[in-house]
């Protein structure tokens, strides 16, 4: 068994801080594994921009191109248009060096399933088996891989979009909106510009340079997107558009400088396509109940538990419509069942041009509700499965999904209780029409939970 300190390791990929867990000798390991499991053939390789980008991309190649696969750099790129290369047929699987909405001094190799889907969990399992037994199939000097570069992969991601029927370019560039984009400072550079000039759209760009230094917590959440709220208000836009530094997740902010929350990115999006294409939707059990009383007129909501490949794959199986996570991952299946925040900002902009209503009113039409995001550090030993077994049994009374740890329903709100994979910290996701109700739940919970540890 190969031992791996300071790394988080799952079946969605391996993830850790540079220069205390992700090492090149880790990335290495796992680009051989991946290339064994995959391969032979020609594996899509991307970065975002994080200054561990190029060190870390050596390394995969090393590993890549040492059990013989062919490697297609595509250099700085989103998740989402990595995802939309990688399904294409001549391709045996991608790994995206990003961590995401990750501080800056993280970095991680998400792996892509040859269809461009994140693994599934048991194409993880053999990737991992191989890492921990060392079992990898070198070849030969004259079999080794060779790495070719192709820098059209955002172009044709557009492209991609601007073909879609449900996309009329032409319209929204009628309407010549005015957008502040922050990307800070992540991939967003490698896209964006593109999409907006198709789009004719006038933007005022901030921390737009894909340099790594994020200037800010890069989770696209209200508390980290004053300086955008500010941008729209002091530009007049029509609305701002923040992304997280892989560009899957997208998040809005009203012409009077009001983020929404990404909750209400996936709302929206729901909304507009599900009045031109009714049918089914598929979201994470943590996912806004808003969604569900949009659906409603349209078609059912599936749940699945948390995690984009639990979500892609119910999606496939039932012909979603729609696909989402609430932290602003908007899936558009039509196109591919990976989150895209370039693929909502289309459908966002097309809503405003057919509608003609500015972001505030679309935002004030859709029902409201709010969520509250807590944790309960149970310390070191304590057991957080157990206890939210033991807390489900004394809610015998209440209608109860354990899809996904314990999701209490109530009639307008619920709670989401879960333990965490990783840490003695169980998540308590709560929601209801009010800030009141949605705290007293959250409260009520907690006490429950502390009762049962006690
Ligand atoms: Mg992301």
């Amino acid at each position: 068994m190969q031992e791996f300190k300071n790394l988080m390791i799952s079946v969605s990929g391996v993830r850790g801080i540079v220069g205390e867990g992700l090492t090149p000798e880790a990335a290495l390991r796992f680009a051989q594994a991946f290339g064994n499991e995959f391969g032979p053939g020609k594996i899509v390789l991307a970065r975002d921009s994080r200054v561990s980008g190029p060190m870390l991309r050596h390394a995969v190649i090393a590993g890549l191109t040492a059990v013989g696969c062919d490697v297609i750099d595509l250099g700085l790129a989103t998740t989402p248009t990595t995802e939309l290369v990688t399904e294409r047929p001549e391709y045996a699987g991608g790994i995206i060096l990003t961590a995401s909405h990750n501080p800056r001094q993280w970095n991680a190799l998400k792996l892509l399933a040859p269809d461009g889907l994140f693994l599934r969990p048991e194409q993880g399992e053999r990737v991992l088996q191989r890492v921990n037994k060392g079992d990898y199939a070198f070849a030969a000097w004259d079999r080794l891989g060779r790495v070719s570069e192709y820098s059209g992969a955002a172009e044709e991601h557009v492209a991609a979009i601007l073909d879609l029927p449900i996309v009329d370019a032409e319209r929204i560039r009628r309407r010549r909106f005015k957008v502040a984009v922050d990307c800070c400072n992540g991939a967003g550079e490698a896209i964006l510009p593109q999409l907006f000039e198709a789009f004719g759209c006038q933007v005022v760009w901030l921390n737009r340079e894909a340099n790594g230094f994020f200037p800010r917590s890069p989770e696209p959440v209200p508390e980290n997107l004053g300086e955008l709220c500010s941008a729209v208000v002091k530009h007049g836009a029509d609305l701002g558009v923040a992304v997280d530094p892989d560009v899957d997740r997208l998040a809005l902010v009203d012409e009077n400088g009001r983020p929404l929350g990404e909750e209400y990115t996936l709302v929206l999006a729901v909304q507009f396509v599900l009045g031109k294409t009714p049918g089914d939707v598929v979201v994470n059990a943590s996912t806004t109940r808003a969604v569900d009383d949009v659906t409603a007129p349209y078609g059912r909501v599936h749940r699945t538990p948390v995690g984009e490949i639990h979500v892609a794959m119910k999606a496939l199986q039932i012909g979603a419509v729609m696909a989402g996570e609430g932290n602003g991952g908007v899936m558009y299946p039509e196109l591919h069942v990976g989150r895209d925040a370039p693929m909502g900002i289309a459908l966002i902009l097309q809503y405003m041009a057919e509608s003609g209503k500015k972001l505030s009113e679309l935002r004030a039409a859709a029902p409201d509700y709010v969520m509250i995001k807590d944790k309960i550090e149970l310390g070191f030993g304590t057991d957080a499965r157990a206890v939210v077994e033991r807390l489900h049994r004394r809610l015998e009374n209440e209608n109860v999904n354990t899809i996904d740890g314990l999701k209490v329903l109530y009639d307008r709100s619920w709670v989401h209780i879960r333990a965490s994979n990783t840490e003695p910290i169980i998540r308590i996701i709560a929601e209801a029409p009010t800030a009141e109700e949605t705290r007293a739940l959250v409260e009520k919970f907690k006490s429950a939970v502390v009762q049962l540890t006690q």
